[in-house]
């Protein structure tokens, strides 16, 4: 039997010697996995000569029902097909379908792990009171579109299909390129209790003063999106990819009760019927206002929550070329304004937000808006909105055209009614309202695809946030876009590429935020400088302003602007799972030998000496050796070494010299240390190479190598250093810029890591006996109930 092993082994051997191990070519391009170039999208990343999109405009009529929660609405829709293919059929997105109790975001739910679930190991982890409430919640609510009647422009009802979070509307005569059809459509739908069911809009309730706070969002039958690389978007809302929309003119009237205040994407059309002459004059201060002017003050909002006047109004927005349309509505809102003006950009930056927003909202919000826009402006493109506004709600942090929702807020102690707010708290508002306005920028404006790609919007935009926070102020507690922040996730084991559409990701925030943002940040730092990047992602905002781009499109502006093939770096950070982690293994030292006998043979004993006394001649030391009892035993070979420089040595060196060229000759003279350093990339993905070189005399300088450096041998390269004087220490990336994952191999000589052991205190076995007997404590008299009713 061994015998027969070892004869197989041997076969195995023999045939893999013939194949030789196929090449890991970090460099080879991105052709293979990028869509060819067309007439609609060109090789440079640029809209094509041929490019088009869809374009749908809105005029729509709701009531918002605050006594049933409910929103009631008729729209008509006017269609344009802009593409060159004539059309059978229309899609319509139904995301409020996704509160259905059977919809598939619901049914395909999934528990994180058994152990997650049963055993969490701390808060962090564990099932949430609101977690089991959403739960059982969703599958009571009678929630999802209602649809009343779709008709053709001619009155005739149109046939309809509804497929989950999608409809079809099939057209009795097909839609020609150039043409363009109109449908009216009417619905209703109950609106979620943001705070129990979830979700990117919904209604707040405040039990202390009775009343609601409505985030309107998703709450009109959308027209799909139908592009030249996907047909129509058909992939359904699941939850997580958002919303794929085209562009058009928006034209809504919206009835609330007569007392509240709404924010809405838009111009208002109406503020004679819907504003007090005080309202509409504080207005017009704030355009030019250097600092937020308030419209509706806390105590006119608080008298209104407390009023609950009757009757109704209809507010009138109108909104030009915005891909999505979102409001909001409450008598509880404080509502204040600060105009902008600058370049291509002139708007009012507005925030409105209830008491309980307030001391934090009045003083961050709108100030956070005029920042974001400032920001944003100065890395992508002008703002072209009139309006741009944040709304403080249940819902933690989404965006829309012009409007976006944020949720940070102070706290409010129980008890003594003491108003304070965390650091989080105040950090996170700001953070959240640049990166909600900011996604006016990506999506909003440059409107990628979020339903296949949640990087391209959040990714970016995290990204671009990153910088405006950077410039809000020194040392702002971020947690995203530096590359450090992502190394303990480029360790995990559960990752998918970042080139995975949005409903497969696997940790989500760190995936399509935190990775991409940070990779931003090292090409624009560490792989292309921040000049080279900056032209380039101007110009992709450029190019791609109210049109649809996809990741090759991103890909090909960044490398075609710079002037940068930057393939490897797509393909390592987007398409693979790789991560940065570079070892210094080893270092050798050469000085150039000068030849001659009497500096070379001094160095050799030189390097002689410095070994190690052998541990049988330290042993022996002292010992009395025959020659010396017999000196008459000692010749020439103990009077020298062999080290000894002889005159055969002399002229052999003389004779050499006359050889040489005086360039030569200088050559060596010059004393430069050579050191060959053995690099390797135990993390796969390919980086720059950033050399911190230390000095003897103390002197510190920087080396970058670019990533090319990896392309002959992308797993161990050796790399000639020269210095002036010996090298004391080298350091790869002492910055952390690349986020690589394991700093501990990146030093030569290696250093120590310092950390800190925490002990703990044996734990004592329960005691029953004692518990048992300890005396039952009396209910004070804020005690609950349930609990006094047992004593
Ligand atoms: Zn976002």
């Amino acid at each position: 039997m061994k015998r027969f092993h070892f004869g197989l082994a041997a076969l195995c051997l023999t045939a893999t010697a013939f194949a030789a191990e196929p090449f890991d070519d970090k460099f080879r391009q991105l052709d293979e996995l990028l869509p060819s170039a067309n007439q609609y999208r060109t090789a440079s990343g640029a809209p094509g000569h041929a490019y088009w999109q869809q374009r749908a405009d809105y005029t729509i009529r709701a009531t918002l029902d605050e006594a049933n929660r409910a929103i009631s609405g008729s729209g008509q829709v006017t269609y344009h097909n802009n593409s060159p293919d004539t059309l059978h059929y229309l899609w319509l997105q139904l995301d409020q379908n996704i509160y259905k109790p059977d919809s598939d975001a619901r049914m395909t739910m999934t528990a994180p792990s058994r152990e997650a679930w049963g055993r969490a190991k701390s808060d962090e982890e564990g099932m949430k009171y609101e977690g089991l409430r959403n739960i059982l919640a969703g599958r009571d609510f009678d929630g999802g579109f209602k649809i009343g009647s779709v008709k053709g422009s001619g009155g005739a009802p149109l046939q309809y299909t509804v497929n989950r979070t999608m409809m079809r509307i099939d057209l009795q005569q097909p839609l020609k390129p150039g043409e363009k059809f109109s449908f009216s459509i009417d619905w209703t739908y109950k609106i979620n209790e943001q705070k129990v069911l979830g979700g990117r809009s919904g209604y707040e309730y405040f039990a202390e003063d009775k009343n609601a706070l409505f985030e309107i969002a998703q709450w009109f039958p959308r027209m799909a999106a139908y592009y030249d690389v996907y047909g129509w978007q058909h992939k359904q809302f699941l939850g997580s990819g958002e919303f794929t929309l085209e562009f058009g003119d928006y034209d809504v009237q919206i009835t609330v009760p007569a007392d509240h205040i709404v924010a809405s994407t838009g111009e208002l059309q109406n503020p004679g019927e819907v504003l007090t002459a005080a309202q509409r004059d504080r207005l017009a201060k704030a355009r030019t206002s250097k600092t937020p002017v308030v419209i509706v003050t806390q105590a006119e909002a608080e008298q209104a929550e407390k009023n609950q006047a009757k009757g109704i109004k209809t507010w009138h927005f109108k909104a030009k070329n915005v891909r999505d349309f979102a409001w909001a509505s409450s008598r509880k809102f404080i509502w204040d304004a600060q105009g902008y003006k600058k370049d291509g950009s002139n708007l009012m930056a507005m925030s409105y937000y209830p008491k309980e927003g307030n001391p934090l909202w009045e003083k961050y919000s709108t100030a956070a808006i005029i920042h974001t826009i400032e920001q944003y402006n100065k890395y992508s493109l002008d703002y072209p909105y009139p309006t741009a506004i944040s709304v403080n709600g249940p819902v933690g942090g989404m965006e829309y055209p012009m409007i976006s929702f944020n949720g940070p807020r102070p706290v409010k102690d129980k008890k003594t009614g003491e108003i304070t707010y965390t650091k989080r708290a105040k950090y996170g508002l700001i953070g959240v309202v640049i990166h909600e306005v900011g996604h006016n920028y990506f999506p909003m404006i440059v409107n990628s695809d979020e339903r296949q790609w949640t990087w391209m919007d959040e990714g970016l935009n995290t990204f671009v946030q990153s910088l405006a926070q950077e410039a809000w102020e020194d040392n702002y507690p971020a947690g995203r876009g530096d590359p450090r922040f992502i190394v303990d996730y480029m360790r995990s084991k559960n990752q998918v590429p970042i080139m995975t559409n949005s409903e497969s990701l696997l940790q989500f925030g760190n995936n399509a935020y935190a990775k991409p943002a940070a990779a931003l940040n090292i090409l624009r730092e560490t792989v292309l400088g921040r000049e080279l990047f900056d032209y380039a992602f101007r110009e992709y905002a450029r190019r791609w302003k109210f049109k649809r781009p996809t990741p090759a499109d991103f890909f090909r502006t960044m490398e075609d602007a710079s002037g940068t093939d930057l393939d490897w770096f797509w393909r390592g950070w987007f398409y693979t799972t790789d991560a940065v982690d570079v070892s210094i293994d080893g270092i050798s030292e050469y000085g150039v030998s000068t030849r001659n006998p009497e500096t070379e043979k001094a160095w050799k004993k030189a390097q002689h000496d410095a070994e190690p006394v052998s541990i049988i001649d330290q042993r022996n030391k002292g010992m009395v050796r025959k020659v010396d009892e017999q000196p008459a035993l000692k010749d020439f070979y103990n009077e020298h070494d062999d080290y000894t420089v002889t005159n055969a040595d002399r002229n052999k060196y003389a004779e050499q010299a006359k050889e040489l060229e005086q360039w030569e000759k200088d050559l060596l003279a010059q004393g430069k240390h050579l050191y060959l350093v053995d690099f390797s990339n135990l993390g796969g993905l390919v980086t720059p190479l950033i050399l911190q070189i230390e000095l003897k005399s103390g002197k510190k300088y920087i080396e970058r190598i670019p990533a090319e450096v990896w392309r002959y041998s992308p797993k161990k390269i050796t790399k000639v250093i020269v210095t002036d004087e010996p090298l004391l220490s080298l350091v790869h990336d002492p910055y952390w810029e690349t986020a690589d994952i394991d700093q501990s191999n990146n030093a030569w000589p290696r250093k120590v890591t310092p950390s800190r052991l925490e002990l703990f205190k044996s734990r004592q076995p329960e005691n029953m006996m004692k518990d048992f007997n300890t005396p039952l404590k009396k209910q004070d008299a804020e005690g609950d109930k349930e609990g006094a009713k047992k004593e």
